[in-house]
């Protein structure tokens, strides 16, 4: 039985979960990026960051995961100096505490429905460091930069089976926040996981710290082999939290695990309950136009075509650029491939952020089909971004379909001697959009049947 904790930034807040430090903390020099509040201090009080509640509400709702009308932040205790308060903020799910959301479901492609038993928000502490080797280390350093941080918790169910489902739940996972424009790898150390195991009705091992899907794939490998040898010879396995050594590719045990009450969970006094009325949750839910489904009906029922609906419908960014730029029929559809096929390319290495006005890209949308010169688009995308003055370049990139199909094949001559039909096409076809982008894909193909006499 395979179920994980992923714990994921919140990457695009400005600020942290519980003060106004900046959330902007890699790179900078230690314990510069910290105030009263996110080291801790005494006499300060913690105040929520409204637009952390709402990311996460996102990612409740992408996942189907019920939000609570009311959930609580409680303090969870232990000892370590990365944590100043000695506690961690965070939300729990018993002892009368609720957290943010409750049971969803992510599917697998082999159809198998792991279920998320829930979803919290919680602080993220500082980190540690040791010169050289932990072992020998003479002292600790630690950098609270990172402390308080906003992250969520994403709890599954024990519902995997093998180590190619966890690995698929963490990628479509990842997937899912890519898709909200919540970007982690993009972010150095942004999303990391439990991996709890057990084998054959055993006791539950834990391996924290794990880092991307591969690693997930690789420590439940191991686990699995390591507690089947265990149980073949008839050795209890040891409940217990282990560590994933990445170079040597073991787990290694770290500390017996804690039981739940040594962490003396008890409610934050400083923060009241996280009261959701519906409007709230409703107007989250509208800012991301519902779920995956409901935005593929929505665009589908005004008249785009299905495969552009699904590729806009996945990305929440390029929707609500679509719904923003609310416009006539004719031109909704232009602005819907315009998205899915230019923008995206052009915002897909990195994170963009991309402007709120919307009147340069109506502007480009309006020409995008009589612009055949792809690199002219990309510019002109580009340019709008910038926020530059947009100026469709019509006659420079007026192509003449059969000139540019006998160039490509003149130029690729040499190749298509050893290529069977359906290559050559590929090639070709790769090639010529490559060079002019799709808007011209059917006449292409049309002209190079044609001019190869297939
Ligand atoms: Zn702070």
């Amino acid at each position: 039985m395979i179920g994980l904790e992923v714990h994921v930034h919140l990457v695009n807040l400005r600020t942290k979960l519980f003060c106004s430090c900046s959330s902007d903390y890699r790179g900078k020099p230690p314990n510069t990026n910290i105030c009263p509040i996110c080291t801790g201090m005494p006499g300060t009080l913690p105040s929520l960051n409204r637009k952390a509640v709402e990311e996460a509400l996102k990612i409740a709702i992408s996942l189907g995961v019920t939000p609570y009308a009311k959930s609580y932040f409680f303090r969870k205790s232990y000892f370590y100096p990365d944590l100043p308060k000695n506690f961690q903020i965070t939300q729990y799910d018993k002892a009368g505490g609720y957290p943010l959301a409750h049971d969803g479901t992510l599917e697998l492609s082999n159809g198998k429905r792991v279920r998320i038993e829930r979803i919290h928000l919680e602080e993220d502490p500082g980190r540690i460091y040791y010169e050289g080797e932990r072992s020998g280390a003479r002292y600790s350093l630690i950098d609270y930069n990172r402390s308080g941080i906003a992250m969520v918790e994403i709890v599954s169910s024990p519902d995997m089976s093998s180590p190619g489902e966890a690995r698929e739940f963490l990628e479509k996972l990842i997937q899912t926040l890519n898709d909200l424009g919540m970007r982690v790898q993009d972010f150095e150390g942004s999303i990391r996981c439990d991996v709890n195991v057990s084998y054959g009705g055993g006791e539950r091992v834990e391996v924290k710290n794990v880092s991307g899907s591969s690693q997930v794939e690789k420590v439940v490998l191991y686990e699995v082999l390591r507690q089947k040898t265990l149980y073949d010879r008839g050795a209890k396995v040891k409940r217990e939290t282990r560590a994933w050594d990445e170079k040597r590719r073991i787990t290694l045990a770290s500390r017996s695990k804690e039981v739940e009450a040594e962490y003396r969970y008890m409610p934050e006094p400083d923060l009241p309950a996280l009261s959701l009325d519906t409007s709230i949750i409703a107007k989250v839910r509208e800012s991301m136009g519902g779920t995956y489904n409901e935005r593929v009906n929505e665009l589908v029922s005004s008249g785009i075509n299905p495969e552009i609906a699904k590729r806009l419908a996945r990305d929440v960014v390029l929707y609500s650029v679509y719904r923003n730029a609310s416009s006539n029929e004719q031109l909704r559809t232009r602005l819907a491939s315009l998205l899915v096929n230019e923008v995206a390319y052009v915002i897909k290495n990195g994170s963009v952020k991309l402007p709120q006005d919307t009147k340069g890209l109506l502007e480009i949308a309006d020409k995008y089909d009589t612009i055949s010169d792809h690199s002219h688009v990309v510019e002109l995308v580009k340019l709008w971004i910038a926020g530059g003055h947009i100026e469709v370049n019509e006659g420079k990139s007026k192509i003449n379909i059969e000139d540019a199909v006998k160039e490509i094949i003149g130029e690729n001559r040499d190749k298509l001697q050893v290529l069977d039909d359906k290559r050559k096409m590929e090639l070709l076809m790769g090639q010529l959009v490559k060079k002019y982008g799709s808007a011209n894909k059917k006449q292409f193909a049309a002209a190079l049947l044609k001019e190869l006499k297939l």
